[in-house]
This record gives structure tokens, sequence and C-alpha cells, in this order.
């Protein structure tokens, strides 16, 4: 905040210096043209004088010759007097022209006077070469002279008036001079304080840039890049407090997940889902100690860092969790959100990223096994690393839909081998691992919010085949396995029924296949959910049935069609007589609950013959096909159709 503050001022301060600068050097321009007037004034008067000067110096001259032709009436003086007349005309002529003082009236009087002082010098020449020397002396002393005299002093005087004028100009004009330069220095020197303030001014505007890209901008805490830096910088005092002595702490950092968040963010709106993120920020600010930082890495994920030594990281992640026992109330909504909390403490030399990934592989397993709070040990490491990059790979496989891909395993009626319908059974071609089996990605996902992605590409591609085998004349049930986190998603049943329409399929022709275990994590959501399917027209079954709670009073209330007798029973029915007797019971109950009975893992005839002799509806297992892809099974439909009799 300070630098903001300190960025204003310098924007103030330079605005205000400019503006200075600015009127200066205007005046400086102004002062220089002024200048230019000034020294054309030092010139003119200069002009002037020389003109002037050079009339009296002149005329001074004409009245010499006139004065020593009266002596010498056939000297060189007589001959030159006509052509020393025309020079004082001319350099009259000139000063008239030069002159452009106020009173320049004056050299056109001086001009003129001289001018009729013509017919004068004419009539005292002619009385020199008549040698009327009487005559001639009169007219010298009388007319000549005097005239010269006041001619020449005339221009004497106007002279002595511009060489003044010429000096003041001059002073003046250095005057001038001296306060432009130090105009010019003043306007430098600030020109600097400026181009500096201003340099200042960017600098400090960068800092704040800065300062601003470190902030999350919805809470307010420090943001990914901030929380790098300030780990980066506790990885590295760590040794050197060691180095000076002190025994101290290695930085331990935790990341936080908020439980649920997408789900409620996605249902209530971003409007409520920003107060949530803001208000969860301020409460895990407040649970920390002032040593410790807690910022806001991105969407639903935030970090603490401790830096401290007096708090253990059990100790502050049981204070966090606290920190989200009470419910939001935002507007009419009270929301409750859980957290789960990764810690890893740095291992000596260890970078920020390694750090990070540690906890963020202990926040993976808190969030699989449902502790809320793990702490990542090295031991974790190579089985948790592997989920995580299996993860990271299951998220582009889900942008590329040619990774992911269905396979089909008929399900036959054993009484006469027909096809009725098909499970669908997922199967992953892993760009550098090869085909990955669900049984080995299935678990890693479920317990992220990818597997409603995964669902809906399942379940999309499986209506999509299920609509051409429709369009090809097959009547089959397309069955799909739900995970327990789908099924519990309260967008879940709209998503199926868009999905149908999408494929235009109708809703008998899907079955989805949930376990018992999924449904007892929350019953009485399951059994809604199961409701609204059953109100589309979808078809339940039990998958797995006999491995979980296997009660008889919960299975009469669920809406479900179908009970899946698991492999474990029946593989091995023809030969194990308890095996035997647990497959005819759950044959018997699902008839009494007007259930469809089907057994999976039939590997043999001599299974598929004891089923068909207890009664079972369906049957499925290698003994009959083996999942197949789409374009294999139709080859199947096909070949069965041509089998049957006309
Ligand atoms: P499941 O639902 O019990 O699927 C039956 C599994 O048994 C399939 O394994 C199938 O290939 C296998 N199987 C079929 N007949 C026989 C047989 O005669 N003998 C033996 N030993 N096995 C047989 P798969 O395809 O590896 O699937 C494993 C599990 O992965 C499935 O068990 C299911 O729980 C899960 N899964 C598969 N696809 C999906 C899916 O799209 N969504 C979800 N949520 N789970 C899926
Ligand atoms: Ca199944
Ligand atoms: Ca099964």
């Amino acid at each position: 905040m300070s630098s903001t503050r300190a960025w204003r001022g310098s924007r103030w301060v330079t605005g205000l210096l400019g503006t200075l600068l600015a009127v200066l050097s205007g005046a400086a321009v102004w002062a220089s043209w002024r200048q230019t007037d000034t020294v054309a004034d030092v010139v003119a008067s200069s002009t002037e004088t020389d003109a002037y000067q050079q009339a009296a110096y002149l005329a001074a001259a004409e009245m010499a010759l006139l004065q020593a032709s009266f002596w010498d009436p056939a000297g060189e003086a007589r001959r030159r007097i006509p052509e020393v007349n025309k020079q004082v005309d001319d350099a009259m002529a000139r000063m008239v022209a030069v002159d452009d003082s106020p009173d320049r009236q004056r050299s056109r009087v001086l001009k003129q006077q001289h001018l009729n002082l013509g017919p004068d010098i004419a009539y005292y020449l002619q009385q020199i070469d008549r040698h009327d020397q009487a005559g001639a002396r009169r007219t010298l002393k009388t007319v000549i002279e005097p005239s010269y005299s006041r001619i020449t002093s005339r221009l004497i005087e106007v002279q002595t008036e511009r060489l003044a004028e010429a000096t003041r100009n001059q002073n003046a004009a250095r005057d001038f001079s001296r306060r432009l330069l130090a105009g010019s220095i003043v306007v430098f020197v600030l020109g600097l304080a400026v181009l500096n303030l201003f340099g200042w001014s960017v600098r400090a505007h960068r800092r704040q840039m800065t300062a601003l890209a470190a902030i999350d901008a919805l809470t307010g805490l420090p943001n990914r890049v901030a929380f790098l830096a300030a780990a980066g910088l506790a990885l590295t005092e760590t040794p050197r407090a060691e180095a000076d002595g002190a025994k101290a702490a290695p930085p331990t950092v935790l990341l936080v997940n908020l439980d649920g968040f997408r789900a409620v963010n996605d249902q209530l709106g971003h409007g409520i889902g920003d107060r949530l993120l803001i208000e969860s920020g301020r409460r895990l600010a407040g649970a920390v100690r002032d040593d410790d930082l807690v910022a806001r890495l991105g969407a639903d994920e935030f970090a603490v860092l401790l830096r401290g030594r007096s708090d253990s990281d059990e100790a502050l992640a049981a204070r966090l969790t606290t920190a989200f026992d009470e419910p939001f109330a935002l507007d009419d909504f009270t929301v409750d959100l859980e957290i789960s909390i990764g810690a890893a403490t740095a291992q000596p030399g260890e970078q920020v990223t390694t750090l990070l990934q540690h906890a963020d592989i202990a926040l993976h397993t808190a969030k699989l096994d449902h502790t809320g709070f793990h702490r990542y040990t090295s031991a974790a490491d190579d089985t948790a690393a592997a989920r995580l990059s299996l993860l990271g790979d299951l998220r582009r496989a889900l942008d590329d839909t040619g990774q992911l891909i269905l396979h089909y395993q008929p399900q036959i009626d054993p009484a006469d081998g027909a096809i009725t319908g098909v499970e669908a059974l997922a199967r992953w071609q892993h760009p550098v691992k090869g085909m990955v089996s669900p049984g080995d990605f299935i678990p890693v996902v479920e317990n992220t919010s990818l597997i409603h992605r995964f669902t809906d590409l399942v379940l999309s591609q499986a209506l999509a085949q299920a609509r051409i085998w429709h369009d090809s004349g097959y009547r089959l049930t397309v069955a799909v396995n739900i995970s327990a986190h789908s099924l519990l998603d309260a967008r879940f049943c709209c998503r199926v029924a868009t999905l149908l329409e999408e494929a235009g399929v109708p809703g008998e022709m899907l079955c989805i296949e949930i376990t018992e275990s999924s449904v007892m994590r929350d019953p009485a959501v399951a059994i809604e959910a199961l409701r609204r399917i059953r109100d589309l027209g979808v078809r339940a079954s039990i998958d797995d049935y006999g491995t979980g709670y296997s009660s008889m009073s919960y299975l009469k209330l669920l809406p479900v069609n179908e009970l899946k007798i698991d492999r474990s029973f029946v593989c091995d029915m023809a030969t194990d007589a308890s095996s035997h007797a647990l497959v005819c019971s759950a044959v018997e109950l699902g008839h009494n609950l007007g259930l469809t009975v089907v057994a999976e893992g039939v590997e043999d005839a001599a299974t598929a013959e004891a089923l068909r002799e207890v009664g079972c509806d369906l049957a499925q297992g290698y003994h009959f096909a083996r999942p197949m892809d789409a374009e294999a099974l139709t080859r199947l439909l096909r070949t069965e159709v041509s089998r049957q009799p006309a």
C-alpha cells in the first residue's frame, strides 16, 4: 500500500515540475525571440552610427576641399570637389535609408540642407574661377563654412546620440544574454529533475504492479507467485540460520483444499462461490500465527507456509480444520465445507517445487483416505506420485476421446443363449503404458472430481452405441458401471436425462450398475437418485452382489430392477457347494423381490448349466464371450441372428 502512495505522490510532484518546466521552457523561447530583436536593435543602431559618422567625415572632407580651393584655385582640391560632393550626397542618402529612429526626419533635413548648398557651392566655385578673391572669401566665410559647420556638427551630434543608443542596446543585449543563460541553466536542471522523478515514478509504478501481481485479486491473500517466492526464501534462510549457529526449523507447507467446493460453486453460482472463497481465506488467515503465510494458489486451493518453530503441522492442521466447523451463512444459504490438508516438511537441499509436490501428494492421500489430514512421508512418494501422474494423464485422455473407449461384454439368456444386453467396460489405451485396466485407474479417479467427466464420457459413448444397435434392429440393454461419487452427485439424474435425450435412446435401454457399498455411503441420497433414475425408465442393477452388506431389509427398499451375483461365487459354483448355495439363495431372493438375477464370471459350460438349473435369468462371462469392441460385438450379433431359425 505504501508503494501505491509513493507512486501517487511521485506522479503528483512530476506533474507539478513538468508544468513548471513547460512554463519555463516557454519563457525561454520567448526570451530567445526577444533576444533576436535586441540583437537586431544593436546591429541597426551600429549601422546608423556608421552612416552618420561616414556622412560627417565626408562633409568635413568636402568643406576642407572647398577651403583648399580658395588658396589653390587650379589645384587637386578644386578638381575633386564634384566627386566628393557626390559621395556626401550618397552617404546622406544611405544615412536616410538606415535611420529608423523615431526622429529620422532629421536625417532627411540634413540631407536636404546639403543639397540646398549645391547652388552656393557652384557660385563659390565660379567666384574662384573668375579670380574674384574677395567675393569668394565672403561666400566661404558667410555661407559655405557656417553651413558646413552646422551640418557636420549636427551629424556628429546625431552620430554620438546613435552611438550611445548602440552602446545601450549592446549592454541590454548582454544583460539579456546573461539572464537567458541563467534561465537555460534553471530549465536544464529542472529538466534533469523531472527526468529523474519520471524515472523514479516509472520504477515505483512497476514496483506497485509487481506487488499487485503477487496478490490474489479475490481474497486479497498472496497468490501462487508470492507463495513460491516466500517458500523459496524460507528454504534458503534455513541453512543460513543453521550456519549462524541457530537451530532453525525447516519450513513446512500445508496445502488446503475445500472439499465439495466445486459442487457448491456449480449449484449455487459463482457469486456464492466467490464469497465462500473469500470467507475461507479469512478463516485460514485467522487460524495461523503471525510468522506463517496463507496464500491462495488457485481455484479452491490454499496453502500455508509454516515458518515459525512454535507450531507443529498437526496442531496447525487441527486449528485450520476447526476453523471450518462453523457453517458458512451466505444470504439464504448455509453451506457446510470441510477441508483436506496435505503437509510436507522441507528436506535439506530441497527445491520449492519438490516441497509443493510432496504436499500435493499428501493432500491427495488425505482426500483418498477421507482422513482430512495427511503428512508426506517419502515411502508414500512412489505410489502417490504414480497416482498423480495417472490423474494428469487421465485428464488429458478425457480431452482426447480416442484414448478412452468402451468394450462390451454380452449378457446371455442361459435358456436359449440369446444376447439380451451388454455391459459397457471402460478401456484406456494409454499412449505410453498401453492398455490400462479399469481396475487400475477407476479406484484412483473415483475420489476426484474427474469421475464426473469420466462418467459423462462413458455414458455418452455407451448411449451413442446403443442408438447405433437400436437403429440396426438390435434391441439390447446397455449396462454402464456408475461410481458412488457419480450416483451421489446431485446433477447425476439430470445428466442422464440430457444424455438420453441427446442420443435419442429410450430410458429402458440403459441399465446402471451400482454396488451395495456405494449405496451405503449415503443411503438416503442414493435411494432418491435411484428413484429419479427409475422415473426416466432407466434400469438399475446391484453389482457384485454378495460381497457387501447383503441385507434383506435394505434390498427391499432399493428401487432397483436387477441383482448381479459377484463372480467370486459364480466361478466355482459348479464345484463348491457353499458357492452353489449362495447363488441359489440369491436367485431365490431376487425373484422374491421381483428382480432379474444375473450371474457374472461364467467361465465354463458346467457353470452355465448349473445357472440354468437354478433358474438364473441372465449370465455373463468368458464362457460366452470376453469384452470386445463395438465392431466385434456387432459382428457377433449378426452371426447370432443368422443362427436363429427363420
Ligand atoms: P465389474 O463391473 O465387476 O466388471 C466385470 C469385470 O469382470 C470386467 O473386468 C470383466 O472383464 C471381468 N469379467 C467378465 N467376465 C469374466 C469372467 O468370466 N471371468 C473373470 N475372471 N472376469 C470376467 P474389467 O473390464 O477389468 O472391469 C473391472 C472393473 O472396473 C469393473 O468390474 C467395474 O467395477 C470397473 N469398471 C469398468 N468399466 C467401468 C466404467 O465405465 N465405470 C466405472 N465406474 N467402473 C468401471
Ligand atoms: Ca459391472
Ligand atoms: Ca461385477
